[in-house]
C-alpha cells in the first residue's frame, strides 16, 4: 500500500495539484483558468452571504415544537421550508408520500420477580429548558417498527447484543432461549439487536443506554451539561435497514396512494420481537436484579452495581402494542435548471423531520441547507446561471427508515439513472473538524473544496486542520507518514444511516456525506433534550460552523455544477480499492490464524486445564480452518484499475495545461457522461447474496452492523459469514465489476485526449 501511495503521489506533480502547504492553489479541477477565475469570482460572492443569526432563526423556528413524521408541526413545517424557498425567488414544489409508521398505544416494562419495578418511560420536564414540557406532542420512548407483543421471561444481559457477544455467552454456558435480552446502546446500529436477539431465540429485547457511552460518565448531565441524564431515553428505528430502506409496505417503488402495499404479516424489515428503548433509570432495576456470573470486565457501564449476566432471578413483563397507520409525507423539493448541460443534476439533500424537537438532528445542518438555497437565490439575482441542474431536497421521515429520501428516488429512479451526477448529503452539525464520507472518485475534489474553506475557530484551510489533526490521531508511524506524504486526506466509506443510502448503495449515485464535529459530545440523541435551548448552550452556539457548513456544501455544489468537466478522479479510488482487497487478505489470513490457534490449544487441553470448575464453562469445538480463496481476479482487475486510472490522471493533467484551454474549447459532454456513469458501473443489477435491494459492489452497511460500512460487501460478508463458495464466486463477480469500471475509465480517457486535440 505504501508503494502505491509513492506512485500516486509522483505521479501529481501538476502545480495545481500538491498539497496547499505548497502554496496557493491556482487552477481549479475540471476548469480552465478563465472558467476557475469566473467560477472563484462567484464562489467568493457565495460564501459572503450565509448569516449565522440566519442560521440560528431557523432553528427556533423548525424546532420550536415536536416535528416527526406525522405530527402537525411536521407538514407545518415543510410548509414554511416551501415559503421560504419560494421567497428566495426559487423554483420549489413539495412531494408527499404515503408510508406505514407504527406510533405507540402501549408500552409496559415491569419488573415482575424477585422484586417489582415498573418502568416510567416518560422523560421528564427540565425547567431549564422551555420546550421539554410539550409532552402532549412527544413522541414516546419507542423503537419504531418494533413487533407488538407481550411476554414474560427471565433477563439475560447481552452487552451490545452483536454475534460476537452471543458466542461469548455460549463458552459461558448461557443461553437467550426464551429470554428477554437487556442490551446497551452501541458498537452497532440499533436495529442489528433485536435481529440477532431473535435470531438466538429471544423473545423480547430491550435497549438502554448506559452512562459510561453518553451519561454522567462522560460529562455533567443535562440540563448542567451536555450529557445524557437519568430519565432520557434514545428513541430509534430498528427497522431492519440493511435488507431494504424507505416504506416497508412498498420495497423498490414509490408509495403513493394507489402502490401495490405488501399485507403487513410478509414485511420483513419489521423486527420479530417486541423491542423497547429504556433510560439509564428504568434500567438499573433490571440489570442490579440479575445474577448469575459477573459480566466480563468490557461488558460492564457505569451504573453503580455489579454488572451480573443472569439469566433471572430477575423476570420482566414486556408488552408493545401499535397503531399501524399510513401517514402522508412532505418532500421539499427545489430546482435550479443548468443553462448548459441540464440533464446532468446535482443533488443536495438534509432531512426536516426529527423524532421530537432535532435542534441538533437534523436542524442544525438543515438550517446550513437553507442558506445555501437562498444564498443561490441571490446569486441568481446577480445574472449567476449554473450549467448544471441543481436539485435541493429537504426530506421528511428520516428517522423511521430513510423513506423520504428513498420514497423520492424510487419514484425519480430512471431520472435519478440517467442525469444525476453527484448526491450531497448533510444531517446534524457541530463544532470541530469537518468529516467527509462517501465515493472515493470525489475524495480529491473535496479535498479540493476543502482547501479553500476558512476554520471559524482556527482560522486556517479545515482542510489543514483536518490533516493535522490526522497525524495527531494517528495510531502508528506509517499511518502518520502516509497523511504526511498523501496529497489528499483519505475519506471515510459510506455505511448507512443517513438520507445518502438510496442515492449511493441503490442507485449508484456518486455521493458525499459531510459536516462538522468532535468537539462537543453530548447525551441528547434522539431525545426531547435535543432542542434549542441544548444546541445553544452546548453545541455551536454562535452558529460559527453552520455558516462553514453552509459555505462548505454550496461551494462544493457550485464546483459541481459549473466545471468544463467533472472533477471525478480515479487514482485515489484505485488506491482506496487496493486498500480493500489487501484488508479482505488480511480477514481471511486472521481467521486462518485464529481458528488454527484455537484447534491447537483444544487438543493440548488449554481449555480444559485453565476452566474454573467452580464456574461453567463450554469449551468450543474443533472448527475446519477457512480454505485459501481465489483472489485472482480480483488481483487482476485492480492491475487494469491502477492502469486506466493513471492513463485518465494523464489525460486530466494535458486538459489542464497551459491555463486549460483545452477544456474551454472542448466538447466535454461525452466524457462527462462516461465520468457519471462510472459509479453506475460499480452497482450489479442482482444486488447483494441476500438482499437485492443493495446495488453497490463497493459499498454497503454490514447486514450485522447496520450504520457501520462493508466495503466490497459480497466479499468480505461471505468471508465473515464462512460462506466461503460464496465468497469464491463474489470474487469472480467483483472482479467483473471492476474490469469493466477500468474500461470505462480508459474509455473516458481516451475520449477526453480525442476532445482536447
Ligand atoms: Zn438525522
Amino acid at each position: 500500500m505504501r508503494r502505491f501511495a509513492l506512485v500516486i503521489f509522483l505521479g501529481l506533480t501538476s502545480v495545481a495539484l500538491m498539497p496547499a502547504e505548497t502554496g496557493p492553489l491556482q487552477g481549479l479541477g475540471g476548469y480552465s483558468d478563465e472558467a476557475a477565475r469566473v467560477e472563484r469570482d462567484w464562489e467568493s460572492k457565495f460564501k459572503a452571504i450565509p448569516e449565522p443569526q440566519n442560521l440560528r432563526a431557523y432553528m427556533e423556528r423548525l424546532s420550536a415544537r415536536p416535528h416527526h413524521l406525522g405530527s402537525p408541526y411536521d407538514k407545518d413545517n415543510a410548509e414554511w421550508i416551501l415559503a421560504q424557498f419560494k421567497g428566495w425567488g426559487l423554483d420549489a414544489h413539495i412531494e408527499s408520500f404515503e408510508v406505514l409508521f407504527p406510533t405507540p398505544k402501549e408500552r409496559v416494562v415491569e419488573l415482575v420477580a424477585p422484586t417489582r419495578f415498573t418502568a416510567r418511560l416518560q422523560e421528564p420536564t427540565v425547567a431549564a429548558d422551555p420546550t421539554s414540557n410539550q409532552h402532549d406532542e412527544q413522541l414516546p420512548t419507542y423503537n419504531a417498527y418494533s413487533a407488538d407483543g407481550d411476554v414474560t421471561a427471565p433477563l439475560v444481559y447481552v452487552n451490545h447484543g452483536i454475534p460476537e457477544d452471543y458466542e461469548q455467552l455460549e463458552r459461558l454456558g448461557i443461553s437467550v432461549k426464551g429470554a428477554i435480552v437487556i442490551t446497551r446502546y452501541g458498537a452497532s446500529w440499533r436495529g442489528i439487536k433485536p435481529k440477532v436477539a431473535a435470531e438466538h431465540g429471544a423473545l423480547g429485547c430491550l435497549i438502554y443506554s448506559d452512562p459510561r457511552d453518553d451519561g454522567y460518565s462522560q460529562g455533567d448531565v443535562f440540563p448542567e451539561g451536555a450529557w445524557r441524564p437519568r430519565e432520557g431515553a434514545q428513541r430509534g428505528s430498528v427497522m431492519d435497514m440493511p435488507l431494504y430502506t424507505g416504506d416497508p409496505l412498498t420495497p423498490g417503488v414509490p408509495a403513493t396512494p394507489d402502490a401495490k402495499r405488501l399485507p403487513l404479516e410478509e414485511v420483513k424489515t419489521i423486527t420479530r420481537i417486541p423491542t423497547l428503548p429504556l433510560s439509564y433509570g428504568d434500567a438499573q432495576p433490571l440489570l442490579a436484579a440479575l445474577a448469575g456470573p459477573v459480566a466480563p470486565d468490557d461488558w460492564r457501564g457505569a451504573l453503580p452495581i455489579t454488572y451480573h449476566l443472569g439469566p433471572g432471578p430477575a423476570k420482566v413483563h414486556l408488552k408493545l402494542k401499535a397503531n399501524w397507520d399510513i401517514k402522508p409525507i412532505y418532500n421539499v423539493i427545489v430546482r435550479i435548471p443548468g443553462s448548459a448541460y441540464p440533464d446532468e443534476w446535482i443533488v443536495r439533500g438534509n432531512h426536516h423531520d426529527a423524532w421530537v424537537n432535532g435542534a441538533d438532528d437534523p436542524v442544525s445542518a438543515m438550517a446550513a441547507l437553507m442558506e445555501e438555497a437562498r444564498a443561490f437565490g441571490e446569486l441568481l439575482k446577480q445574472g449567476w446561471k449554473p450549467k448544471r441542474t441543481i436539485i435541493y431536497c429537504a426530506w421528511d421521515a428520516e428517522e423511521q427508515g430513510l423513506i423520504g429520501s428513498t420514497e423520492w428516488a424510487e419514484a425519480h429512479a430512471n431520472e435519478l439513472r440517467r442525469h444525476a451526477a453527484v448526491y450531497i448529503n448533510t444531517d446534524a452539525n457541530g463544532r470541530g473538524y469537518l468529516n467527509a464520507s462517501g465515493s472515493h472518485t470525489l475524495e480529491k475534489f473535496i479535498n479540493e473544496v476543502a482547501r479553500d474553506i476558512v476554520d471559524p475557530e482556527k482560522k486556517m484551510p479545515v482542510w489543514q486542520r483536518r490533516r493535522l489533526k490526522l497525524i495527531a490521531d494517528a495510531q502508528s508511524k506509517e499511518e502518520r507518514d502516509e497523511v504526511r506524504a498523501r496529497p489528499d486526506w483519505r475519506i471515510g466509506a459510506l455505511g448507512s444511516g443517513s438520507d445518502y443510502t438510496v442515492f449511493i448503495d441503490h442507485l449508484g449515485v456518486a455521493s458525499l456525506n459531510l459536516g462538522y464535529g468532535d468537539e462537543d459530545g453530548g447525551g441528547i440523541y434522539h431525545s426531547i433534550y435535543d432542542d434549542f435551548y441544548w444546541y445553544t448552550h452546548f453545541s455551536d452556539t454562535d452558529f460559527a460552523y453552520g455558516r462553514a457548513l453552509a459555505q462548505t456544501v454550496g461551494t462544493a455544489v457550485m464546483r459541481l455544477a459549473n466545471a468544463e468537466l467533472l472533477p471525478y478522479d480515479f487514482t485515489d479510488f484505485a488506491d482506496t480499492i487496493r486498500k480493500y482487497a489487501d484488508d479482505l487478505k488480511k480477514l481471511l489470513k486472521t481467521k486462518q490464524d485464529e481458528i488454527r490457534e484455537q484447534n491447537r490449544q483444544i487438543e493440548e487441553g488449554v481449555f480444559d486445564a485453565t476452566a474454573d470448575p467452580k464456574k461453567t464453562f463450554v469449551p468450543p469445538a474443533i472448527e475446519e480452518v477457512p480454505p485459501q480463496l481465489n483472489f485472482a481476479p480480483l488481483e487482476n482487475a485492480l492491475e487494469k484499475l491502477t492502469a486506466s486510472a493513471g492513463d485518465y490522471r494523464k489525460a486530466w493533467e494535458k486538459a489542464h495545461e497551459n491555463g486549460g484551454g483545452a477544456l474551454a474549447r472542448a466538447s466535454l459532454q461525452e466524457v462527462n457522461a462516461k465520468l457519471i456513469e462510472s459509479e453506475r458501473k460499480l452497482t450489479s443489477p442482482e444486488g447483494l447474496p441476500g438482499r437485492p435491494w443493495y446495488k453497490h459492489q463497493i459499498y454497503a452497511p454490514g447486514a450485522y452492523t447496520g450504520y457501520g460500512v462493508k466495503t466490497i460487501p459480497g466479499v468480505r460478508e461471505a468471508i465473515e459469514q464462512k460462506k466461503w463458495q460464496e465468497a469464491d464466486e463474489q470474487l469472480v463477480l467483483i472482479g467483473k465489476i471492476l474490469q469493466d469500471e477500468a474500461a470505462l475509465i480508459e474509455s473516458a480517457a481516451r475520449e477526453l485526449e480525442q476532445a482536447i486535440k
